[in-house]
């Protein structure tokens, strides 16, 4: 007697209606797929070589996140050298003419705070303290980033 043979040849086609992508190499994938499937199956292919879409799309994200640091850092230690050449040349009281003239950027400040006329500017190695009401702006050397310093040193 002949046992009774299960039905699982006639799988259904697959269909790509809903356009769905792998999110790294852009390979269709098929409707029939779970609905969070966002990237293609992991597989070995021909030469060996591991092929994970999903884990190749984080590992690009994070090497742009990365990048981005590396050029924010660069950035910093550019205008501490500007900033160091500014009061070389120009002393610590300067004005919106010569930073601008040095290239200093005021708006890549680490962090800035607020105090009762002025503002405090943290760059590296320097805070560029900003009084609004005077017009006058101050470079200040400091060995440590403002948030390790004690609120009182700056008033
Ligand atoms: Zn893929």
């Amino acid at each position: 007697m002949n046992s009774k043979k299960k039905e699982i040849s006639s799988k259904p086609s697959l269909t790509y209606l809903l356009g769905r992508a792998c999110e790294d190499c852009g390979e269709p994938i098929a409707d029939q797929e779970r609905k969070t499937k966002r990237h293609c199956s992991e597989y070995v292919d021909e030469n060996g070589i591991h092929h994970n879409c999903r884990r190749r799309k984080y590992q690009k994200k994070h090497q742009i996140h990365e990048d981005r640091l590396l050029d924010w850092a660069a950035v910093q230690r550019q205008t501490k050298t500007k900033i160091e050449e500014t009061v070389a040349t120009h002393g610590e009281f300067v004005n919106l003419q010569i930073l601008e003239a040095y290239g200093i950027a005021l708006n890549n400040y680490i962090t800035i705070s607020h105090g009762y006329q002025e503002s405090y500017l943290e760059f590296l190695g320097y805070n560029i303290i900003i009084n609004p009401f005077k017009q006058s702006i101050k470079i200040q050397k400091h060995d440590k980033p403002r948030s390790n310093v004690d609120d009182r040193t700056l008033s």
